[in-house]
């Protein structure tokens, strides 16, 4: 592949390359379709946090996911505009670089927004050579997110992606100040967009003109960590556990079923239904797992240390008061598995209102 600075001395070789960010919601799909119109080469990347609620949806396969299009929005939308997707996993670096100690700190919930922007914009710069790219795109719109993408924070995060100038958001270019591309007449600065704001009436008219149907609604996309229940369980998780023991199936289990914080080293996780109960029971073979005997219930497991018989009594009471269709049952009978082999059964009555109240998280 040619580099750029050859194509300038040869005018009639110049094929423009860009590297989009795609998470497959309506605007970055805007973004790639305006520019691939412009006939800008596009190379999209989509980056995997570990976050995204559609690919935890795709594994557990709830009862009221059947039926529902789970696929990857991002190669979905890279394969309607027949554009190639590199699907790259962050998670692992994500978890530790990102989420542990924002730099800007965390929005609403736990998502740290600029941080997360400007880590991904990094990650997209350095491939920049590996490809031949000439400069990277996004699908922000401004003072579309109150921390992320009002005009002072796209700066920050163009400047501490080490960006400056090589960032196009083509949504709102026309706000902005002019970037390299469009002073280098890569792209054509009148062929942009200037939406600013919530509002997405303008990008759902392009979709309409572009014959974009496909894409993920409301927007916001899927990352979990804007969901202020998710954020009260990360919360709890980061309080009680030492980041050096933290792992990333930790994660996932925050994700699934009703959690109760037993004592500062124990929680208690009951499947809300059998999707749940059969991720839980396959997933976390290693853990202590409850269940009822005799009537139908959820599966649970013990999450950390157990200090006391008491400990395992109010997860049995927790786990039994959802069992099914016995709202009157005075007692219930609780096997607990251990993956050490042992079993044991606890009749035990279903936890009250108040105890369930008083040790649930998120
Ligand atoms: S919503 Fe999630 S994925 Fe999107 S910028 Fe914020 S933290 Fe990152």
């Amino acid at each position: 592949m040619r580099t750029l600075r050859t194509q300038l001395r040869h005018p009639t070789l110049i094929m423009v390359r860009a590297i989009g960010l795609l998470s497959g919601g309506l605007d970055s799909t805007l973004a790639c379709r305006l520019l691939k119109d412009q006939g800008v080469d596009i190379i999209a990347v989509h980056f995997s946090t570990g976050f995204c609620l559609n690919d935890h949806r795709r594994v557990i396969r709830r009862r009221k996911d059947q039926g529902k299009d789970l696929s990857n929005d991002a190669l979905r939308a890279g394969a309607n505009l027949d554009i190639p997707v590199e699907v790259i996993d962050i998670s692992q670096e994500y978890f530790q670089k990102v989420l542990l100690q924002p730099k800007y700190g965390y929005g609403s919930a736990m998502n740290p927004c600029l941080d997360c922007r400007i880590f991904m914009l990094r990650k997209a710069r350095d491939l920049m050579a590996e490809y031949d790219a000439q400069f990277v795109f996004t699908g922000e719109v401004l003072d579309q997110r109150p921390m992320s993408q009002h005009f002072r924070a796209l700066q920050t995060v163009e400047r501490e992606a080490g960006l400056e100038g090589l960032l196009l958001r083509p949504l709102s270019a026309k706000l902005l100040p002019p970037t390299i591309p469009e002073k280098m007449g890569w792209v054509d600065r009148e062929k942009l967009l200037g939406i600013r704001g919530r509002s997405r009436k303008v990008q759902m008219a392009l979709a309409e003109k572009y014959g974009i149907v496909d894409y993920p609604q409301p927007a916001g996309g899927c990352c979990v960590l804007v969901d202020p229940n998710f954020a009260k369980r990360l919360q709890d998780y980061l309080l009680h556990r030492p980041t050096e023991v933290m792992d990333l199936r930790d994660i996932l289990l925050l994700k699934v079923g009703r959690h109760f914080r037993i004592h500062d080293g124990l929680k208690l996780v009951v499947g809300r239904e059998e999707a749940e109960n059969n991720f839980l029971r396959l997933r976390f073979p290693d853990r202590i797992q409850l269940q009822p005997v005799r009537v139908k219930g959820p599966l649970a497991i013990l999450d950390g240390e157990t200090r006391a018989d008491e400990d395992f009594v109010v997860a049995a009471r927790l786990t039994a008061r959802y069992v099914d269709k016995t709202p009157n049952l005075s007692a219930v009978a609780i096997s607990v598995h251990s993956p050490a082999g042992w079993v044991r059964t606890l009749e035990v009555p279903p936890a009250e209102e108040a105890l369930v109240r008083s040790l649930q998280v998120g």
